[in-house]
C-alpha cells in the first residue's frame, strides 16, 4: 500500500482528535488547504494535468462569452468604468479569450477594470502571466467594489464543498470522513436531522452550503449596482437526489478517499438550488439552458468555420473535434448548463428567453 499523502497525515491526526469529520470540510482541505490543497500548489488543467476545461479545449468558448460580454456591457449603457470579475479563473485563458473578443465594442477596452476572485497562489501566477495587465485580485467576493459588472464564473461552483446525507431505516444520516483499520480513511454515517422527510433507504441528498452563500452574495451584489452574470457548469437544471460526488486523477476517476490533496473533487451543480439563491440576494436568474444551446445560439459554427478557412488541415481536424467536445449532445453540450442572473430591472439577455 502507497504512503499516505501529507494531507491525509493531517487530516487523520485531526479525526483522532476531533472524531469524523463532514463531506465539505473534507473537500475544502482536498482542494484548499494552504499547503497541500489540490489548488494551491499545481496547475491541474490541461493534456498532462487532471482534467481539461472548456476554456483550453477552445480559444472559441472563451471569444463567445467575450461577445456576450460586450453585448452585456451595451445593456449596462456603456459605463465609463465597470468591473470585469471572474469566479474562479484557473489558466487565465478564458479571461485572455473574453478581452481579446470584446475589444471591438468600443468603450469596452478602456472601461474595464479586471478582478479575479481566486484563492490559489500557484494560479495567481499562471493568471498574471497570462493575462499581463492590470488585475486586481481577491480572495473571496466580499473584498469586489461596488459599481457596473459583468462576472463570469466557469467550473467555480462544481469545486465548491459539498455535503451529503443518506437516508436509512426512515432517518437522515450525513456522510462523514472518520478512521477505519490501520489508520485508513473511510466514509461513515451519523445521524443528523433535517427539515425534510427521510426518502427511501439509500437515497442520497446533497447541499452545498458555500455555494448557496456565494450565490446569496452575488444576488445581493447584483441587487446593489447594476450587472450582469454568467455560470457556466456542469449539473442539473432541476433539483435531484443522487451522489454526484467525484474524484478525478490523471483523467481517470478515483475514490474521493484516494491520495487526498493530489485528486481533483468536484460535484455537479444543482442549478435549481443556484437560481433560488441569486433569487435570495435579490437578482433575477434567467434560464438555465445547455451549453450546447448557449454556444450554437452565440455563433459557435459561424466562428469555427472562420478558424477553420484559415487554419491548416491538421488544425482543421482539431477545430472540428473541440466543437463536437464543447457542444455535442452526448459530450459537455448537454452535461453543461449556462444560467444569467441580472439586476432587477436589466433587459433578459441574449440567449436566455429566446425560443
Ligand atoms: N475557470 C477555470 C478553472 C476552473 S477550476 C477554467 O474553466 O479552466 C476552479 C478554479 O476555482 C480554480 O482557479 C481554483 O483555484 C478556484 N477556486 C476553487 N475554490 C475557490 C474558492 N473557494 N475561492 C476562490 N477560488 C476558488
Amino acid at each position: 500500500m502507497m504512503k499516505p499523502t501529507p494531507l491525509e497525515q493531517i487530516i487523520v491526526a485531526m479525526i483522532r482528535e476531533d472524531g469524523p469529520i463532514p463531506l465539505d470540510r473534507y473537500m475544502a482541505l482536498c482542494l484548499g488547504h494552504p499547503v497541500h490543497g489540490y489548488y494551491m500548489s499545481r496547475d491541474p488543467f490541461g493534456p498532462e494535468g487532471d482534467f481539461i476545461t472548456a476554456p483550453e479545449i477552445s480559444q472559441i468558448f472563451g471569444e463567445l462569452i467575450g461577445i456576450w460580454c460586450a453585448a452585456a456591457f451595451q445593456a449596462l449603457g456603456a459605463p465609463d468604468e465597470f468591473h470585469l470579475i471572474e469566479l474562479g479563473p484557473g489558466r487565465g485563458t478564458l479571461m485572455s479569450d473574453m478581452l481579446r473578443a470584446s475589444r471591438v465594442m468600443p468603450g469596452f477596452r478602456d472601461g474595464v477594470r479586471i478582478h479575479l476572485v481566486e484563492t490559489s497562489p500557484a494560479l495567481r501566477k499562471l493568471q498574471a502571466a497570462r493575462l499581463g495587465q492590470t488585475i486586481t485580485w481577491h480572495d473571496s467576493l466580499a473584498t469586489l467594489p461596488d459599481g457596473p459588472s459583468i462576472v463570469i464564473a466557469n467550473e467555480f461552483f462544481d469545486a465548491l464543498p459539498i455535503r451529503q446525507f443518506e437516508s436509512r431505516n426512515g432517518q437522515w444520516m450525513e456522510r462523514r470522513i472518520g478512521l477505519g483499520a490501520d489508520d485508513r480513511l473511510v466514509i461513515g454515517l451519523s445521524a443528523q436531522h433535517l427539515d425534510r422527510p427521510p426518502g427511501t433507504d439509500g437515497d442520497i441528498l446533497e447541499s452545498a452550503p458555500l455555494r448557496d452563500d456565494i450565490a446569496r452574495e452575488l444576488g445581493s451584489r447584483l441587487a446593489a449596482s447594476p450587472g450582469v452574470a454568467l455560470v457556466i457548469d456542469y449539473g442539473h437544471a432541476a433539483s435531484a437526489l443522487g451522489d454526484t460526488l467525484q474524484a478525478v486523477r490523471r483523467h481517470k476517476f478515483c475514490s474521493i478517499l484516494d491520495r487526498p490533496g493530489e485528486a481533483d473533487l468536484t460535484s455537479h451543480v444543482d442549478f435549481e438550488s443556484l437560481g433560488n439563491a441569486l433569487r435570495q440576494g435579490g437578482a433575477l436568474p434567467h434560464g438555465p439552458i445547455t451549453q450546447r444551446q448557449f454556444l450554437l445560439s452565440m455563433g459557435l459554427e459561424a466562428r469555427a468555420a472562420l478558424l477553420t478557412q484559415k487554419a491548416k488541415l491538421p488544425e482543421r481536424n482539431v477545430i472540428g473535434r473541440a466543437v463536437e467536445r464543447l457542444a455535442g449532445e452526448n459530450q459537455m453540450g448537454n452535461l453543461f448548463k449556462v444560467l444569467a442572473a441580472t439586476s432587477p430591472g436589466l433587459p433578459t439577455p441574449y440567449p436566455f428567453g429566446s425560443p
